[in-house]
């Protein structure tokens, strides 16, 4: 069976848990300006707070999670009402802040569901809440789906759903824009590599900036993505870890681009590796994901170089499923770092050891989407006006 971390991350109830809350005086420094910390640095200056926020690379650079062209937004998420509701939320951020950037991030383009079997619990129990929302998704039989996308093999499936409401983003511009949109809402950046100082008595005082400077604050909040294990490996080492992950770009006949591009994001529930992909992908190219777990990465150093093993399962999959696409050439590549956690849940919350340290991260494969409703989140909490959800909870097993 394969690892469900990615589109269902576990929903096992745990004890509710406080976060540090921050008075308005006081100044927050966010390091990471990825999706997650991108989004929470603008949030929580929205909401008032004095932040700076510091990124070594700059923010969707092509080492982090965000520096892809484009990523997925769906609510699907098994029973897991949670991350459901929260992309609900996020659907909502993307469309309003698209507006004040005034630049399109989000593409509407609905998302397909291939299920091999009459049963597929990981998109049927989210048909509850869908409902629920008033976003239901709508069933399409094989032979609906030979009608509708006569491109699509459907010769091992049972039949499909398809949510309209989910598509894609613009994944490494719109870390761009957040950034512009936090420089333009009076935030302070800061381009620099971090190395937190020792903690003194229960605080982290300060971190170190490899421009030779040194940052006071209040609050640290590290959303660092793959890069949160080895920056505290005593307490993160076993609780972020990062493998290499395939992304690649085929490029679509002349005689099928309508076809290709205009079909939804679609997602193949075969049960074993999970395949996804992005049609339109920004002009990109059709692309494809593999989820299957890659080797693990270091993302500092890792060369970005496609391995040949997984291309081939890839181009494989993608002639059974598209035959049009059987001899399409790759046009780009991309391998990003998962920064998995060990159920696929997102991890937000303090450091054990230090009263003004918090950690976002554990995106897992799907937190991409999660940005503007995770860092709205954080600053709600922050500002002691909400609670985070139970299965953010840091979990440390040694
Ligand atoms: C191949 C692939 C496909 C994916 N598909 C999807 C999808 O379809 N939909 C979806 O929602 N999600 C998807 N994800 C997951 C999503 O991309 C990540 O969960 C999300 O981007 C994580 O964002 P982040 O801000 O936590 O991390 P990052 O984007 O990695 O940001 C961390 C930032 O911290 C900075 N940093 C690190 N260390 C330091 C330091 N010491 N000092 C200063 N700065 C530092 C880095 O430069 C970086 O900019 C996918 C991920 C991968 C790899």
């Amino acid at each position: 069976m394969a690892n469900l971390n990615t589109f269902a991350p576990s929903h096992q109830p745990r004890k509710s848990y406080e976060l540090p809350t921050v008075s308005k005086k006081e100044k927050v420094v966010v390091v990471g300006a990825g999706s997650f910390g991108g989004w929470s640095a603008l949030y929580l200056l929205r909401k008032g707070f004095q932040v700076t926020l510091i990124d070594s690379w700059g923010p969707g650079n092509s080492r982090s999670s965000s520096g892809d062209e484009t990523r997925v937004i769906r609510s699907t998420y098994g029973a897991n009402e949670v991350y459901f509701d929260l992309n609900v939320r996020a659907l909502e951020l993307w469309k309003e802040n698209q507006l004040r950037f005034k630049k399109q991030l989000f593409c509407n383009a609905g998302v397909i569901w291939f299920c091999y079997e009459d049963k597929t619990p990981l998109v049927d129990d989210s048909i509850v809440f869908a409902n629920k929302h008033k976003q239901s998704y709508e069933y399409l039989s094989k032979k609906e789906i030979e009608a509708k996308y006569p491109h699509v093999n459907t010769d091992d499936l049972h039949h499909a759903y398809l949510d309209a409401f989910g598509g894609y983003l613009k994944a490494r511009e719109s870390c761009q824009s957040v950034l512009d949109a936090f420089i333009q809402e009076g935030g302070e950046y800061i381009q620099s590599f971090v190395i937190p100082d020792k903690l003194e008595s229960d605080r982290l005082n300060s971190i170190s900036l490899s421009n030779g400077s040194r940052v006071n604050s209040d609050v640290f909040l590290f959303a660092c993505g793959s890069w949160l294990g080895k920056m505290f490996p005593d307490v993160l080492s076993s609780v972020i870890t990062c493998t290499r992950q395939e992304a690649y770009y085929f490029g679509v006949p002349p005689t099928h681009v309508k076809a290709f591009d205009t079909m939804p994001v679609w997602i193949d529930v075969d049960g074993k590796d999970f395949y996804y992909g992005i049609p339109g992908n920004a002009n990109r190219g059709f692309k494809l994901g593999v989820d299957e777990r890659g080797d693990s990465f270091d993302p500092n150093v890792g060369d970005r170089i496609l391995n040949q093993q997984v291309l081939e399962k890839a181009r494989k999959f993608i002639g059974h499923r598209f035959p049009a696409l059987k001899n399409a050439p790759v046009l780009e590549s991309r391998v990003c770092p998962y920064e998995n956690s060990p159920d696929g849940n997102f991890v937000f919350d303090k450091h054990p050891n230090a009263s003004n340290v918090v950690f976002l991260g554990g995106g897992s494969g799907h937190g991409f989407k999660h940005g503007p409703a995770l860092g709205e989140l954080v600053a709600d909490v922050m500002a002691g006006e909400r609670k985070s959800p139970e299965i953010f909870q840091l979990v440390i097993n040694n």
